[in-house]
């Protein structure tokens, strides 16, 4: 087990409980999913995972990713990618540009880093789209990139919270598939939260709900 969330709970600090003792372990290579309705803490729950939790809030349990205590590390060092609903691309840069952004080894000369990058566009089907900009593309392809950009920087697990639901339907199917299937492939550990029951399904892995409490 590689990411594991043990007897989590999350309080406002004036007092109010979001997350009630939640505990749940998410394999290499597995989707695990948090099902719950808007309000139930499940963006909440993401950012103590993250290293993002606000001030205002109070956590209480035990968060390791591959055996390593995250609650001594800050966000920077936690090697954890996200993945949002609002795939945002910096609109000043390229999408080219925007995926160099996410590299891990930024050191490695300009040819291969240019290499590396061209590759991530074709795995993602925008060959060629190096010096395109982000504003010219579709809600997928942006989504898309947006994966790809996270995926560069090698993260150790992923994130995602509800990342299809602004997908036109017609799409949501297709970037599903390519963003499980490249998490399949890089074997490692991620936690979705969402509110629709298909992602659920499509993850194929365990799930869990949460309330609003
Ligand atoms: P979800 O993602 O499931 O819709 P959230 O985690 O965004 O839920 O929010 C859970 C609850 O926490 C909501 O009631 C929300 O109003 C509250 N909340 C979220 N962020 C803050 C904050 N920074 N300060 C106070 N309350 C917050
Ligand atoms: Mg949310």
């Amino acid at each position: 087990m590689s990411l594991i969330l043990e007897e989590i709970t999350i309080s406002l600090k004036r007092g109010k409980k979001l997350i009630d003792g939640l505990s749940l372990s998410v394999a290499h290579g597995e989707i695990f999913t948090v099902m719950g309705p808007s309000g139930s803490g499940k963006s909440t729950l993401l950012d103590a995972v993250g290293g993002n939790l606000g001030k205002n809030f109070d956590l209480k349990g035990e968060l390791t990713l591959n055996e390593q205590d995250l609650l001594l590390l800050p966000p920077e060092k936690r090697n954890i990618g996200l993945l949002y609903q609002d795939a945002i691309l910096f609109p000043h840069l390229s999408v080219g540009e925007n995926l160099a952004f996410g590299l891990k080894d930024k050191k490695q000369g300009r040819a291969k880093r240019r290499a590396e990058i061209d590759k991530a566009l074709r795995q993602a089907g925008l060959d060629g789209f190096y010096d395109r900009d982000p504003a010219t593309l579709s809600g997928g392809q942006r989504s898309r990139a947006a994966l790809m950009r996270t995926l560069l920087s090698e993260p150790a697990a992923l994130l995602l919270d509800e990342p299809f639901s602004k997908l036109d339907l017609d799409m949501r199917d297709e970037i599903r598939s390519f963003v499980f299937s490249s998490i399949y492939e890089r074997n490692i550990p991620a936690l979705m939260v969402t509110h629709d029951p298909s992602d659920a399904v499509a993850a194929n892995g365990p799930s869990i709900s949460i309330q609003v409490i």
